[in-house]
């Protein structure tokens, strides 16, 4: 960094890994062989990169920082199977021809030291791209891979573990202190691994209006299911919400946190007949 007189922004999420056996401990979570074909996500410098591009077939890194491009065509010079391309990963469309290769490749990856600022809306990007990822290797904020991988019933368990884990098995690989980036972050960090699922539960076909509808229950944390539904239905009966209820064998006086996928999904199938 000094070499190229730059400093970090911090409205990027710009914390560097400087400890090489985490960069290690990454490539070893995703399984990286030469059979794998890498998407990183904001390379930086590309320390991790580097690691990323001596085990796997192919490295693919976006970085949003046109600073750090620049620096990558020197510092990844030596390895001919990474392409750094300038863009805001949100604004990739992987359908586009461009890519076509990447829905070829054997095994398809992606690992990432995420910029904090914008995990979930990446994430929900990715797993909407059509891809068929074998593994997602993404260091995190502690609090927001817990949620991720949360369990029915405790407090860290919300729409957004719903939202995982309707498409994926969520995993927390490690937990990382502070003091392994530069700058550190005022946080902790862990590593979430999330795995395709063989056989995924969900046999709805608007996946949009599930994710409304888990959002909807759990809307006011505390309050019912009846009372968050009622608000998300507001043209329907109370007898016809009442009767969709018994019909999925779910107390309305349950909690959203008390719901497994499975019951989410009865629930919604039964309440979109008519809606
Ligand atoms: N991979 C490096 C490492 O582990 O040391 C840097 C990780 S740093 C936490 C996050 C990186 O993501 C930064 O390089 C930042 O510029 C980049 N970034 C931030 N927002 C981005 C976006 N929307 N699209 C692509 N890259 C982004």
């Amino acid at each position: 960094m000094k070499q190229y007189d730059i400093k970090m922004k911090k409205s990027l999420g710009q914390n560097f890994l400087v400890e090489p056996q985490i960069l290690q401990r990454l490539v070893e979570v995703a399984e990286i062989d030469s059979e794998t074909t890498v998407i990183e996500i904001g390379p930086g410098i590309g320390a991790l990169t580097e690691f990323l591009a001596l085990s796997a077939k192919k490295v693919l890194a976006f970085e949003i920082d046109q600073r750090f491009v620049n620096i990558l065509q020197d510092t990844l010079s030596p390895y001919e199977n990474v392409e750094v391309i300038h863009r805001d990963i949100l604004k990739v469309d992987f359908s586009q021809s461009d890519y076509a290769y990447l829905h070829q490749s054997k095994r398809l990856v992606v690992v990432a030291n995420l910029p904090y600022y914008i995990t979930t809306p990446i994430i929900m990007h990715l797993l909407a791209s059509q891809l068929s990822f074998d593994s997602l290797v993404m260091m995190m904020q502690k609090e927001v891979a817990e949620r991720m991988t949360a369990q029915v019933g405790t407090k860290a368990y919300n729409s957004l573990t719903v939202a995982i884990q309707l498409q994926m098995k969520a995993e927390l690989a490690f937990i990382v202190p502070p003091t392994v980036f530069m700058p550190r972050p005022n946080v902790d960090s862990a590593v979430l691994k999330l795995t395709s699922l063989e056989n995924p539960s969900h046999n709805f076909k608007n996946s949009r209006s599930f994710q409304q509808f888990v959002q909807a229950c759990f809307k006011q944390r505390r309050k019912t299911l009846w009372n968050n539904l009622k608000v998300y239905y507001p043209n329907q009966e109370a007898t016809y919400l009442e009767s969709c209820f018994a019909k999925a064998d779910i107390s309305p006086s349950r909690r959203a946190e008390t719901l497994n996928l499975d019951e989410f999904i009865k629930l919604f199938n039964i309440l979109s007949e008519r809606n």
